[in-house]
């Protein structure tokens, strides 16, 4: 069995991961919505609502189709203040965001991108699922610990690394190309076309999944807790999420559960 599918047997992965809640994110919504594409939007509770920033309302709306995703109260360099303001920084963040949205926030962006080994005990304590860093790889590999999960590319990158993406060898398997930014960037640059030209690249194929950051993280977690039985009989899948994989060269789906392979 290979597990080098995404859902709907699609073989790579988008992600975008928008920060600071910029009311610039509208704008950014109606192009992924147009394309299908799918954003985490990292938000830092105490400036929504200020002038330039999105409202309640706009996260409410946004909440919909995209992820909303914690970027802390205020927008500290998180590893040089005091542990318990961290805890607070995050969690306040995080109730703020679930009371706007009704739904459970288990993701997070470091803000200024840097991180503690500190911190990173206390977002475990705290359930937070995955942290963005800001260390541009390039490469679309899959992150060895979620809590520092590195990016491909900024934006002003993207159709650079999203060529290189769609041409990457076969023998890749379930490659991820992940772009950040902020949209107030692309305000005042006055080059959204860079966001349109990417998704224009990626538009023309079929084998992309579009995935919000927390999606990525169910899917890649759902296939490590597979317990698969002696000969590949059966697969138990302890997750809610549907695996798929390839067998004897087809595509299977491993739903939640126990399934009985033929
Ligand atoms: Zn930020």
């Amino acid at each position: 069995m290979l597990f080098d599918l995404f859902p709907n047997g699609k073989k790579k992965a988008v992600t975008f991961s928008y920060d600071d809640g910029n009311v610039f994110d509208l704008e950014l919504v109606k192009v992924f919505d147009k394309y299908g594409a799918k954003c985490t939007f990292n938000l830092i509770d105490k400036w929504l609502n200020c002038d330039n920033f999105l409202t309640d309302n706009d996260v409410k709306e946004i909440s919909k189709t995209h992820e909303i995703a914690i970027h802390t109260q205020s927008h500290p360099w998180v590893e040089q203040i005091p542990n318990d303001e961290f805890v607070k920084q995050v969690y306040e963040c995080r109730r703020a965001l679930e009371k706007i949205t009704g739904l459970p926030v288990r993701g997070m962006a470091y803000p200024n991108g840097t991180y503690s080994d500190k911190n990173l005990e206390v977002l475990k304590a705290l359930g937070v699922c995955y942290s963005r860093a800001t260390q541009n790889t390039k490469g679309f590999k899959h992150p060895q610990n979620f809590l520092t999960w590195q990016p491909t590319c900024h934006h002003k990158d993207a159709i650079e690394c999203t060529t290189n993406f769609t041409k990457l060898k076969p023998y890749t398997k379930l490659p991820i190309l992940y772009i950040w930014g902020h949209s107030y960037e692309f305000a005042r640059e006055n080059n959204l076309n860079i966001l349109t030209e990417t998704l224009d690249i990626l538009a023309e194929r079929d084998d992309i999944w579009y995935a919000t950051n927390i999606e990525l993280y169910d899917y890649l977690t759902a296939i490590k807790s597979l317990v698969i039985s002696d000969g590949e009989k059966s697969v138990y899948n302890p997750s809610c999420v549907t695996v798929y994989a390839t067998k004897n060269g087809e595509t299977i789906e491993i739903k939640p559960g126990l399934n009985i392979l033929q």
